[in-house]
C-alpha cells in the first residue's frame, strides 16, 4: 500500500467506493486523514459500511471544509451530465483528483513508465511490466488495470512503476512526471464522456504534460489522432520517439511486416510469438520495446522478455482445441476496432458477437466478413447484428453463450477457429469481460474431447 502523509489530518471525500475508491479510502486511513466515502450506488455503499469505512453524502457537507474530492474516473464529472458533487466541487475551487495523483504526489522521485491509448494499453502494460521483470528491474504494474495505483507497493527508489492510464485518469492527473509514456492509437471511444472527439484527443494528450523534461515520449503515428499530436509534440519541441506497423521509420521502432526495426535497422521477429498474434499486437511490442529502451534496458534483454511474455486472459487467448478447431476468447474486444483486430488473423471462423452495443454496431466490419463461415448472435446487440449480417453472412440466433459455445463446436470444421470476439460490452448478460470470457472458457473446458491449450500452438496467423 501507498501512504499519502501529505493528507494527514486532511478533510478528504472520496467519490466512488469500486476497486480504486476503496484502495484509496484505505490508504487515506492508514495515513491519518479525516476521510468519508460515498457512492451513489446503495450496494456499494451497503458493501463499505460492512468493511468500516466512514460514509457521509459529501452533497451534504460543508465543502469549504474539505480539503480535497478522490474521484473514482468512472463517475462523469464534466460530460455528458456533471455530477452534482463535481459542480459543487468547481464553485467551492476545491480540487477534483483521481487516484493516480494521489501516488504522484506521494511518490515524487518514484519513476513511472506511463500507458494510454484506445486499445492495446493492458497488453503493453503487462508486456512491459513481463520485460522489465525477466531483465532483473523490480515494478509494479497497475491503475486502470489490475492493481489500483495506491494498493501498488511502496516500491524502493530503483523499482518502475509501470501504470495503465483512462483518458478518465489523465483528466484527474496533474504532478505525475514520468520517465516515459506512450499513446498508442486513438479511435472513437468514450466519446460521451468527453463531449465528442476533440474532447477524447485533448484528454489522451495530456500523457505528455506527465513526461519528464528529460522522459521519452512515445507516440503511435498510425492513426490520423495521434499523427496529429505527432506534429504537436514536435512544434512545441518535446523530444519523442515515433512507432508504427505500418511503414517502417528511419527514427523510431517500426514493425510493418512483424520483424521490429531500431531506426530502420532489423532487431527481432515478432511473428514467432505466439503470445503476440497479429499486427496490432506488434504496435504494443514495439511500444514496449520504446519504453523498457528508455529506462535503460537493452535489446537483447528486452527480445528475451518479449519471447517469454505468457499473454493476458480474454485476448485472443487460446482455451482450447477439439478436433483441430481452435477457441479463441477475445472477450476483451468490446468494440468494433478491437474486433476487428481479431477477425484479420483467422481465415475461417466461427464468430460469437454480442452483447451491449456500441455506436455503430457492426457495420464498420463488413469488409471482413469474407472470413466469416457462420457467426452466433447473443445479447441485446442481436437483432441490430443480425439485420447487418442478412444476406452477407450466415448466422443463428443463439441468444445465449453457451448456446452459441456449442452451436459453434458443432458446426466447426478442423483448422477452423471458434472466436468470441464480440464487439460488445457485456452488462447485459455478464458482470464484466472477464466473467464473459471465463464462462467461455468454462464452456469450452465441458465440451466432449476438448484438448488442452497447448503454449506452442500459434494463437493466429500474423498479419
Ligand atoms: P485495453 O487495455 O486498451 O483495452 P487490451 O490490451 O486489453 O487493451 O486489448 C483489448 C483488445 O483490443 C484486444 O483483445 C485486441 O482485440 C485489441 N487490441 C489490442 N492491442 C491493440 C492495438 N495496439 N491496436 C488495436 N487494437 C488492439
Amino acid at each position: 500500500m501507498i501512504r499519502v502523509p501529505f493528507l494527514t489530518d486532511k478533510r478528504v471525500v472520496v467519490l466512488g467506493l469500486g476497486k480504486s475508491g476503496s484502495a484509496t479510502l484505505r490508504a487515506l486511513v492508514e495515513s491519518g486523514a479525516r476521510v468519508t466515502g460515498w457512492d451513489d450506488n446503495q450496494a456499494a455503499r451497503d458493501a463499505a459500511q460492512a468493511a468500516g469505512i466512514p460514509l457521509a453524502d459529501p452533497l451534504a457537507l460543508d465543502l469549504s471544509e474539505v480539503d480535497m474530492i478522490v474521484w473514482s474516473p468512472g463517475i462523469p464529472h464534466t460530460f455528458p451530465q456533471p455530477h452534482p458533487l463535481a459542480e459543487a466541487a468547481r464553485a467551492a475551487d476545491i480540487p477534483l483528483v483521481c487516484d493516480i495523483e494521489l501516488l504522484a504526489i506521494a511518490k515524487p522521485d518514484a519513476k513511472f513508465v506511463l500507458i494510454t491509448g484506445t486499445n492495446g494499453k493492458s497488453t503493453t502494460t503487462t508486456l512491459v511490466a513481463h520485460i522489465l521483470t525477466s531483465a532483473g528491474i523490480a515494478n509494479a504494474a497497475g491503475g486502470n488495470l489490475g492493481t489500483a495505483a495506491l494498493d501498488l507497493p511502496d516500491l524502493d527508489a530503483d523499482g518502475i512503476y509501470v501504470l495503465e492510464l483512462s483518458s478518465y485518469q489523465l483528466e484527474l492527473t496533474r504532478s505525475l512526471r514520468a520517465r516515459a509514456g506512450v499513446l498508442l492509437n486513438i479511435t472513437p471511444d468514450h466519446l460521451g464522456r468527453h463531449g465528442g472527439m476533440d474532447g477524447y484527443i485533448a484528454a489522451k494528450r495530456r500523457l505528455y504534460d506527465f513526461i519528464a523534461a528529460d522522459g521519452v515520449s512515445v507516440i503511435g503515428l498510425d492513426d490520423a489522432p495521434t499523427r496529429g499530436i505527432a506534429d504537436w509534440l514536435l512544434g512545441a519541441g518535446h523530444r519523442h520517439t515515433a512507432i508504427s506497423v505500418k511503414q517502417v521509420l528511419d527514427h523510431g521502432i517500426s514493425a510493418p511486416d512483424g520483424i521490429l526495426r531500431q531506426d530502420g535497422v532489423e532487431i527481432f521477429d515478432l511473428t514467432a510469438i505466439a503470445t503476440l498474434p497479429g499486427r496490432h499486437n506488434w504496435q504494443n511490442a514495439c511500444a514496449a520495446f520504446a519504453l523498457v529502451s528508455a529506462v535503460g534496458v537493452p535489446s537483447t534483454a528486452i527480445a528475451a522478455g518479449i519471447a517469454s511474455y505468457p499473454g493476458l486472459a480474454h485476448r485472443q487467448q487460446l482455451v482450447g482445441t477439439k478436433a483441430g478447431v481452435r477457441f479463441i476468447n477475445d472477450s476483451k474486444a468490446t468494440n468494433a476496432e478491437a474486433a476487428e483486430v481479431a477477425l484479420v488473423c483467422y481465415d475461417a471462423i466461427h464468430w460469437i458477437i454480442g452483447g451491449q452495443a456500441k455506436e455503430g454496431g457492426i457495420a464498420s466490419l463488413e469488409r471482413h466478413f469474407h472470413r466469416i463461415k457462420h457467426a452466433y448472435l447473443i445479447g441485446d446487440a442481436a437483432p441490430a447484428f443480425a439485420e447487418t449480417l442478412a444476406g452477407k453472412v450466415a448466422f443463428t440466433q443463439c441468444g445465449s453463450l453457451d448456446r452459441a459455445v456449442t452451436a459453434a463446436a458443432a458446426n466447426a470444421q478442423a483448422g477452423e477457429v471458434v472466436l468470441l470476439s464480440p464487439a460488445c460490452a457485456s452488462w447485459d448478460q455478464f458482470k464484466s469481460f472477464e466473467h464473459r470470457g471465463e464462462i467461455f472458457r468454462q464452456l469450452v473446458e465441458a465440451l466432449p474431447r476438448v484438448e488442452d491449450a497447448a503454449p506452442s500452438q500459434t494463437a493466429g496467423r500474423p498479419q
